[in-house]
């Protein structure tokens, strides 16, 4: 299934998003940038069967921290469970992106003319070579979820070093996720 461009959404959208609020559990801490130590910029919202997986990772000085990397402590991943609530924003630091943009899915095999946000579900489609992690909790290979592109619009999208494309992953044993990105 394909993610594609469904307009702008409202910051705390319970819908398939980029950008906005994160609904985040009661008790939730802001994930900070183990790199730079710098709040970490919320990307996107993916309510799917399981749970909500959410994504984050460090745009306070893009080039700097190695947010492209599943385990370097510059982006996070979470899957929630419900109720969800939205999160009290950081002050400082690159937390939100400019825009938010639902992602509405569309058959693969049906064309459109909006721009192509993402897909949900399949296999992930590796600019370079398959780097599937492994859950941080029991090691063993994690579930793909979802492609993410950096954003339709320049002025309001992440930075996957330009061109780029975001992966997510999630262990449902053990209620992780993980993001990547490569270009
Ligand atoms: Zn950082
Ligand atoms: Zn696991």
């Amino acid at each position: 299934m394909l993610l594609i461009h469904g307009g702008e959404a409202v910051a705390d959208a319970p819908e398939l998003r980029t950008g906005g609020v994160p609904l985040v559990p009661e008790g939730f801490v802001w994930p900070m940038c183990r790199e730079c130590g710098g709040a970490m910029l919320f990307f996107a919202h993916l309510p799917l069967a399981f749970g909500v997986v959410s994504v984050f990772l460090c745009q306070n000085n893009p080039g700097m921290c190695d947010d492209w990397d599943a385990t370097s402590g510059a982006n996070r991943a979470f899957l929630f469970d419900g109720p969800l609530g939205a999160a009290t924003v950081p002050a400082e630091g690159e937390t939100l992106l400019g825009a938010v943009t639902a992602l509405r899915p569309h058959p693969a095999d049906v064309p459109t003319t909006e721009p192509v946000l993402g897909a949900l579900g399949g296999g992930p489609g590796w600019i370079q070579g398959d780097e599937t992690p492994d859950c941080p909790s029991c090691a063993t290979r994690m579930t793909f979820t979802a492609d993410l592109e950096e954003g339709a619009d320049f002025a309001t999208s992440a930075n996957f070093g330009g061109g780029g494309r975001g992966y997510v992953f999630h262990c449902l044993p053990c209620r992780v996720a993980a993001f990547l990105w490569q270009r």
